[in-house]
């Protein structure tokens, strides 16, 4: 999506959210600024090999089963968990020494797994996910079968009995099984990592909720395999959108993943700068993925410079129209009339600055229980520069309530800026003295 421009944003915001639209004024000065918002859920898996040796004095099963990763072809041979067992439980035989050039050669060949190649053996699968569960693998260079070194492969030795004869006894360091056999073996490991995530490289917006952005996204999301390296699959698939994120995804999902399945939604937004009607205050809105659903969220981060500004007779008109909007029903015709005495105490001490009057035409459009018309021939008030366009049925209020409240804004409204100005003083008087309630 290209960049919008601040009259498209601002037509967005006021067709997805026209009581939004109507109680803002945005400051249409300032470019809205793009950010991509990437929400990216990970699911990865890695396989870790730990190595495990094993040496034994062994029976013949054992060394039948043994036998046969020697002879095969593989680098790795897939071995029952079972087969360890027996090799677990068979008499141990320390190898330190003889089968020392066993281990030195197993240390290399593995680098700590890093040298098993994914080419060499068969993960189990469940699914499309790796099984938890894995079978071992024996290491064919480091499994051996040696002639026991004490009886030279007898199973037996000399010894002398309790009458000092001669005899021959079992061999007491391979039990009389004559062979030492050597295991070396490693059991897949399968290390599971789910995250989920929101990323903008476009850098942040302050105080902007990221739950605003998870709102937007699907519910059940399916995630697309775009890394497998298992069973001899080499893929490498990473949708473009996504690419610029992977390496802050790895740094909390690890390197050299053998699966790794991706879903991820950019969800783009917009920033504005407004101005709340009641207040005045300068913040943030941002329009979050207005090309799919616009959703308008206003945030914090403000200041208060053109409040600040703006006269405190014109600040006080603001809420109280602002106050108004949100009011019951009342008397259409004494609305206007406190609304049109309002508008020309504010106007009666000088000029209305621009920032002023738009504040206030924006809280005069705002008030619900007038038409648009009669709202935009309010607000046009605002551009008369003196009180002339008051009439005597202005005075005329039909309840002396709405006459008495009006009456006490237009004191607090006049003395709001210090000395009250006589035109001010004109106008209260006015009012006072009108008595056809
Ligand atoms: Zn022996």
């Amino acid at each position: 999506m290209e960049q919008l421009t601040i009259g498209a944003l601002c037509e967005i915001i006021r067709q997805s959210a026209p009581k939004i639209y109507n109680s803002i004024s945005i400051d249409t000065a300032i470019a809205p600024k793009k950010y991509n918002y990437c929400y990216i859920e990970a699911h990865t898996q890695r396989v870790e090999f730990k190595t495990e040796r094993r040496s034994a004095a062994i029976d013949d099963s054992i060394a039948t089963n043994l036998h046969a990763i020697i002879d095969s072809n593989d680098t790795y041979v897939r071995i029952d968990k079972d087969f360890v067992d027996d090799f677990n439980a068979a008499p141990k035989f320390s190898t330190e020494g003889f089968f020392a050039s066993t281990k030195k050669k197993m240390d290399e060949l593995m680098n700590g797994g890093r040298s098993v190649d994914h080419h060499d053996i068969t993960l189990d699968t469940e699914g499309d996910k790796l099984s938890k569960r894995q079978f071992p693998y024996a290491i064919k260079a480091e499994c051996g079968i040696v002639d026991c070194p004490n009886c030279k492969g007898s199973g037996l030795v000399e010894g002398t009995d309790d009458q000092g004869n001669t005899v021959s006894q079992l061999c007491p360091e391979c039990k009389g099984n004559k062979r030492i056999g050597s295991l070396s073996y490693f059991v897949p490991k399968v290390v599971e990592k789910n995250i989920s995530l929101t990323l903008c490289l476009e850098g942040e917006i302050d105080d902007f909720p990221l739950s605003a952005i998870k709102a937007h996204i699907d519910e059940r999301p399916v995630a697309k395999r775009m890394l497998a390296h298992i069973n001899g699959i080499d893929k490498e698939d990473f949708d473009d959108a996504l690419v610029p994120y992977i390496d802050i995804v790895r740094d909390k999902t690890g390197e050299d993943n053998a699966i790794e399945d991706y879903y991820y939604r950019i969800v783009t937004c917009y920033t504005f700068t407004y101005r709340n009607i009641i207040t005045g205050e300068l913040k943030k809105g941002v329009v979050v993925n207005p090309s799919q659903s616009p959703e308008i969220v206003l945030i914090g981060n403000g200041s208060s410079k053109i409040i600040n500004r703006m006269k405190d007779s014109a600040k006080l008109v603001s809420r109280f129209f602002g106050s108004i909007a949100g009011s019951a029903q009342r008397d259409k015709d004494d609305l206007k009339r406190t609304i049109r005495l309002l508008i020309a105490t504010v106007v009666a001490d000088g000029i209305v600055s621009e920032e002023e009057k738009q504040s206030l035409t924006l809280a005069i459009r705002n008030i619900d229980i007038l038409t648009g018309k009669e709202r935009e021939e309010l607000a046009e008030l605002l551009s008369e520069g003196d009180t002339t366009f008051l009439n005597d049925d202005d005075f005329k209020f039909h309840n002396v309530a709405n006459r008495d409240e009006t009456l006490a804004r237009m004191q607090e409204i006049a003395n709001s800026d210090g000395l009250v100005h006589e035109n001010e003083r004109d106008l209260i008087e006015k009012l006072k003295l009108e008595s056809n309630v």
